[in-house]
């Protein structure tokens, strides 16, 4: 009730204020991309597998570089191959095919003072636009064929113009269609509220958000578009660290039981152990120690590259429970994971007489929960499944869970825990992430290794990979071939990897004993064709990219993976960590379309995988290629927001954002670290 003065009329206030001119429209930017122009549902659905839904998504795809300055020049002063942008009028286009699938479109295109013929690789629908006496600006080089054109612009110059945004694009948008749409959703750049606080902005001469993405997308100079970046990194970084900051006050208040010292089951696990631990290994043993004597809970990063030899260390962790009459558990994020670990763990356990239990979604073991170690997936965190008395935990490729999911095995029992993780993340942003947890590192896989041999080759040639591949069988050995991803579902991805199977039966591997792994699989076949497969009695695994994770099978030397540009960096390395685990020298062949009809960026992923061994470096070339948070791969990670940090260059930010998170009041950007935890609740935890 409003407390009215006499005489005044009693004036309910309206539903709705009439809008102020100018103010933040927020609700603009949650609007679906069909609002804009031109956007139909299939560029939606197309813009969606880029992660593009909304009208500010568009605003927060970071160009993943932009078009260098180049000189403008008449068509007789071309010379060398330099990158340049010309201008004429079309005169005539003609469309044909290369080899392969490739189409290739020519346009004669002349400027009065000469005339080129111009390229444009597949993509015949422009030919219909280019009508004789169309006027073109085109960005490209000059070749022994003509002119190969990177970018073009039939009016107005957004494209070719110098410092043009180019963005990570895919097979199905160009990047110039992206441009077209990050340029329609530019004016509701204004309804982006600014989430920091104005004194920080002014101490640190931080340009407003709204500006700072503007000059991101449409930079006058590149030193612009840097200064932009570093805004809306700086947030996002001090979003993560405010974050931190608040999870490390929540564990800070837990209260483990402190473990006795290693002793005799330890002392038995370690000379049952077939090799010697790295120097590398025992540091990370010795660490792991220091922590569980200490009545704080455990919380410690595991990072080690794959085959470093992570899994010996967790079985550490997991026996150190068992000694003090405690519980070991190992969580997975798959079944196929969880059995490949309990496969691994199960035989050790027996020999040291320590009981082990695997529990999945399909294995449902009342006994489990009484094991002295126990192996599974979620499972172990679901309502009904209950620990005896749970002290270690590990929880393996722990970025594929949600914080939720982690927080639940932990809820109410406050046990050690050691996070285990396989996809290396660059230092800098193990800082960013996990700057709550101490982290031990694997630098070196065990010195009998040596770097596994990649090489890429051509759809065309496949027929020597498998001659190669061949011939590693004859000795021995054994290999994995890995088929595409499809897709639409994972029951077609298994359906073509079992038509390959039989097609290699039949063709490339006639007479080898060749079994088919994939997804659609019930958990007891999948654990029988592993075990089949480690005990040498199948020659080569055909399989989908469930052998991404754990898989270990050191005789295993060769490897073949079919499409490979449809993989992700990240993805490749790991299927490439199946080989390589033994003595033997191990080849990681990857199959590609032509060269010229792959993406920019499956191109330098592919390069990048020849180029590399180094699970880090490819990491950080990760970040490069995708321009962002998408390192992790997963949602879940809590990352899907970092778009504009590049955590390889970002180090001084980082500390600024570290030390503003500091001095900040813990309610600062509150909901934006809310968003950050609460991503993973949509997972379904418990
Ligand atoms: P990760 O889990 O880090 O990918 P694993 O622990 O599965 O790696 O180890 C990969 C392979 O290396 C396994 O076959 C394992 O038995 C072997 N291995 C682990 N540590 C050593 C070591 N110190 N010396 C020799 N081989 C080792
Ligand atoms: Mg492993």
């Amino acid at each position: 009730m409003s407390r009215l003065q006499p005489g005044f009329a009693a004036v309910d206030p309206p539903e709705q204020w009439a809008p102020t001119r100018g103010r933040f429209r927020p609700e603009r930017l949650e609007a679906p991309l069909d609002t804009l122009p031109g956007v139909g549902p299939t560029l939606k659905k197309r813009l969606a597998k880029l992660g593009l839904e909304r009208v500010g998504d568009l605003l927060d795809h970071r160009p993943r570089r932009y078009e260098p300055a180049a000189p403008e020049k008449r068509i007789a002063d071309l010379f060398g191959e330099e990158e340049v942008l010309i201008e004429g009028e079309v005169l005539r286009t003609s469309l044909r095919r290369g080899r392969g699938r490739l189409q290739i479109l020519t346009a004669q295109v002349s400027d009065g003072s000469g005339q080129i013929s111009a390229t444009w690789f597949n993509q015949p629908w422009l030919q219909e636009k280019l009508k004789p006496g169309t006027h073109v600006r085109l960005r490209g080089a000059p070749n022994r064929f003509g002119f190969a054109v990177r970018s073009f612009d039939l009016n107005g110059g957004s494209a070719t113009a110098d410092f043009a945004p180019v963005y990570p694009a895919s097979e199905e948008i160009s990047a110039a269609k992206l441009r077209e749409l990050v340029e329609a959703a530019l004016p509701f750049v204004r309804d982006r509220p600014d989430p920091l606080p104005a004194a920080l902005k002014a101490e640190r001469g931080l340009p407003l958000r709204g500006d700072a993405l503007a000059s991101i997308h449409r930079p006058r100079s590149l030193v612009e578009a840097e200064a932009g970046r570093q805004r809306l990194a700086f947030d996002e970084l001090l979003v993560l660290q405010l974050a931190l900051a608040r999870r490390t006050a929540e564990r800070e208040q837990q209260v483990a039981a402190a473990l006795p010292e290693p002793g005799e089951l330890i002392d038995r696990y370690r000379a049952a152990l077939p090799f010697e631990l790295t120097e590398h290994q025992e540091a990370a043993l010795t660490e792991l120690d220091a922590d569980l004597a200490r009545t704080t809970p455990m919380q410690r990063l595991l990072q080690g590259d794959v085959g470093s030899g992570k899994t010996v260390v967790a079985l550490y962790a997991l026996l150190r429970a068992v000694e003090a009459g405690r519980q070991g558990a190992l969580m997975a994020p798959t079944e196929t994971l969880a059995e490949q670990h309990f496969l691994t763990i199960e035989g050790i356990c027996m020999e040291l007489g320590v009981s082990c239990a695997l529990v999945t979604g399909s294995v449902k073991s009342k006994i489990g929960g009484q094991a002295d170690v126990v192996v599974g997936t979620h499972a172990l965190i679901q309502k009904g499944f209950e620990f005896r008395d749970l002290a270690v935990a590990v929880v393996d490729e722990q970025h594929r869970f949600g914080v939720e999911q982690r927080s639940a095995l932990t809820e109410g029992r406050a046990p050690h825990v050691l996070h285990m993780t396989a996809t290396p993340i660059p230092r800098t942003l193990a800082l960013t992430v996990y700057g709550d947890l101490a982290v031990s590192e694997i630098a070196k896989p065990p010195a009998s290794r040596k770097p596994i041999v990649t090489a890429w080759v051509n759809e065309e040639r496949s027929s020597e990979a498998y001659t190669r591949l061949r011939a590693h069988l004859a000795e021995g050995r054994q290999a994995y071939v890995v088929c595409p991803l499809i897709e639409e579902s994972a029951t077609s991805t298994a359906r073509a990897a079992e038509q390959e199977a039989e097609r290699l039966r039949a063709g490339e591997l006639n007479g080898f004993r060749v079994g088919c792994m994939h997804g659609r699989l019930k958990p007891a076949e999948r654990r029988e064709l592993m075990a089949l497969f480690k005990a040498g009695e199948l020659d080569v695994l055909v399989a989908t990219t469930v052998i991404e994770v754990g898989v270990d099978v050191p005789n295993a030397t060769i490897m073949i993976v079919q499409e490979a540009d449809r993989f992700g960096l990240a993805q490749l390395h790991q299927l490439r960590g199946r080989v390589g685990r033994g003595a033997e020298q191990s080849y990681c062949l990857l199959v590609s379309g032509p060269k010229e009809e792959l993406t920019e960026s499956a191109h330098d992923r592919l390069e990048a995988m020849v180029d590399s061994t180094d699970g880090f470096e490819l990491a950080e070339k990760d970040l490069e290629i995708r321009g962002g948070g998408a390192l992790l791969g997963a949602r879940q990670s809590g990352l899907s927001d970092l778009r504009f940090a590049r955590i390889t260059h970002d180090r001084t930010l980082l500390e600024e954002a570290r030390e503003a998170a500091q001095a900040l009041p813990a309610w600062t950007m509150a909901p934006e670290v809310d968003a950050l935890f609460g991503e993973s609740e949509h997972l379904g935890a418990s």
